[in-house]
């Protein structure tokens, strides 16, 4: 079953900013596959027939440090990115999020920006009615508990402005720009 495209959602892995995710043996999309099995996401057709080696992921593209676009799901494909929203929306994932000395979350290389700005353009082109996001712009509850917890920290994904990015019309975001 297939979904007309009305959003796209902006993700980070939070996983230390300007680490590649890809190991010698496992893509990004595969190790990000392999946290998903553990969380229980599972694919409607199992094996899928777009990705197969990708059963569980609930993204549709993820983009590693180096730039490498990766694609998951498939696009109409309902996606296991965001709660209340996976039907006819599309999740890219950026590898990175978090930083080791706790000060600069969100900080991505220029071929993340780069690779973002082209794959959003290319989207937008396909589905020029979709609206583009992060995925905190879509927590039903963001503040409402008072408190900071761990999950509170992964309804700050992407962990940065999608908006502020795309209005100022810039490629690369230098305010959160990981530096090499
Ligand atoms: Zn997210």
């Amino acid at each position: 079953m297939s979904f007309p495209i009305t959003k796209i959602v902006v993700h980070c892995s939070a996983t230390q900013n300007g680490k590649l995710l890809r190991t010698k043996t496992h893509t990004s999309a595969q190790v990000i596959d392999g946290w998903h099995a553990k969380r229980g996401f599972k694919r409607r057709a199992n094996p899928p027939i777009f990705n197969p080696h990708l059963p569980h992921i609930g993204y549709h593209f993820v983009i590693d440090t180096d730039g490498t676009v990766e694609t998951g799901r498939q696009v109409g494909e309902i996606g296991a990115h965001v709660k209340g929203h996976n039907a006819g929306s599309i999740g890219i994932c950026l590898v990175g999020g978090i930083s080791i000395d706790g000060k600069n979350f969100g900080r991505y290389t220029a071929k993340q920006w780069q690779a973002l700005h082209k794959l959003l353009r290319e989207l937008e082109a396909k589905f020029p009615r979709a609206k583009i996001c992060g995925h905190r712009d879509l927590s039903p509850d963001l503040n409402h508990d008072g408190k900071i917890t761990s999950n509170e920290w992964l309804k700050d994904c992407p962990c940065f402005d999608v908006w502020e990015w795309l209005d100022s019309g810039e490629v690369i975001n230098t305010d959160h720009l990981f530096n090499e």
